[in-house]
């Protein structure tokens, strides 16, 4: 992977810029080569909206080992008013306040730190708002 596409890549998670497809005008988040919806290429960038909706979630208490994350913690179904859907963590929250139809907005955080090399992967979680 080039340098450059890292940086693009970088980019459009920090800033939460999806697509629309020019064919049948669904949007797309995170970004992708072909409309699963009409098979198109051709997309216009779209900003996500800042808040989102808990659709539904689940509260693991025994998590994988990588992702190096303190038990429990929630991992919820996002629906934002443009029909994207996201699965991510909310973070920052007791357990307990999480519930169907609070309001969240993507933020930008650790992911995991991987092995000996220190590389540290970052991508959006969510946060009750
Ligand atoms: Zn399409």
């Amino acid at each position: 992977m080039s340098t450059q596409k890292i940086w693009r890549e970088r980019i459009g998670r920090y800033r939460l810029i999806g697509q629309k497809c020019k064919g049948c005008g669904k949007v797309l988040f995170p970004k992708r080569l072909i409309c699963p919806e009409c098979g198109g290429r051709d997309f216009d960038e779209e900003q996500m909206p800042d808040v989102g909706k808990i659709v539904t979630y689940t509260t693991v208490y025994v998590g994988p080992k990588f992702l190096e994350l303190d038990t429990p913690y929630i991992i919820a179904v996002i629906e934002f008013n443009n029909g994207v859907r996201v699965t991510t963590q909310v973070v920052d929250v007791d357990p307990k306040e999480v519930s169907t139809g609070k309001e969240v907005k993507l933020v930008y955080r650790k992911l995991q730190a991987e092995g000996k090399t220190g590389v540290i992967a970052y991508g959006y979680k969510a946060q009750l708002v």
